[in-house]
């Protein structure tokens, strides 16, 4: 079978349009615009992407259910709510320039894709998800989804810097290189507080005259940020 005919297949997959719809549909309504999520772009979003395709196979019949779910490594893709919530936080514009944290499964990244149309860039420390949310977001036709296995500590020199940057892990304290490669402009939504216990979600913006403004928003409650540099390995 040919890769274009592959391709044809996932990018209907990934327009909506399938046997989960209706479940797609009530998850926004009740979970994300039931709550305070208003961004259309963000709600047309999480209506399109094909979530039960990010999720073992085991776990699909709750795909679209209102809780995290583990994938596999000791990792989970975060509740629907929270994705959504943290998406609108970011203040996303066609265009915007993005780098995630995380990519566990690919389907934030997914979302971030579908609401800016441009390259989204995303890191993952656990090699294998790397490598099979890379896979999947390829055949799902979000190819502009560009993946590395790598320390998202350090941020993404190469791509900096960026409109937006969204780290889906809790982390011990917000990593000085995010916030050296955020734009002037700039937004970036973080988990900060301890390892297994509940974090706080902050949202930091970089003013125009490169001043960093941070608060304090939800308690959250994330799987640990890795890596060396939060001194935790
Ligand atoms: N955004 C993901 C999704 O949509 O499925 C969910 C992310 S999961 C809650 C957190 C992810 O962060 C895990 O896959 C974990 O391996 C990854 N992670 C932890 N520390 C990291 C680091 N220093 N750099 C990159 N990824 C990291």
């Amino acid at each position: 079978m040919g890769a274009g005919v592959l391709l044809g297949v996932a990018v209907s997959l990934a327009a909506g349009g399938d046997a989960w719809e209706p479940q797609r549909e009530r998850m926004v309504a009740e979970q994300i615009a039931g709550r305070d999520v208003t961004d259309g772009a963000v709600l047309r979003a999480m209506r399109r992407v094909p979530r039960h395709l990010f999720v073992p196979e085991r776990a699909r019949a709750e795909a679209y259910g209102d809780f995290p779910l583990p994938i596999s490594h000791g990792q989970t893709i975060s509740q629907p709510y929270i994705v959504a919530y943290m998406t609108q936080l970011l203040r996303l514009k066609p265009g915007a320039k993005t780098l995630e944290v995380g990519t566990g499964s690919g389907y934030q990244a997914a979302v971030l894709a579908e609401v800016t149309r441009t390259n989204v860039y995303s890191i993952e420390i656990v090699e294998p998800l790397a490598k099979t949310a890379s896979e999947r977001l390829k055949q799902l036709g979000y190819g502009q989804v560009v993946v590395k296995h790598g320390d998202g500590y350090l941020g993404w020199p190469e791509h900096a810097p960026f409109d937006a940057i969204i780290v889906t892990a809790g982390a011990a304290h917000v990593p000085p290189p995010l916030i050296g490669q955020l734009k002037r402009g700039g937004r970036m939504v973080i988990p900060v507080g301890g390892a297994w216990t509940v974090q706080s979600l902050v949202i930091i913006e970089k003013l125009p005259d490169g001043t960093v403004k941070k608060r304090d928003d939800l308690p959250v409650r994330f799987v640990p940020l890795t890596g060396k540099g939060q001194n935790r390995e």
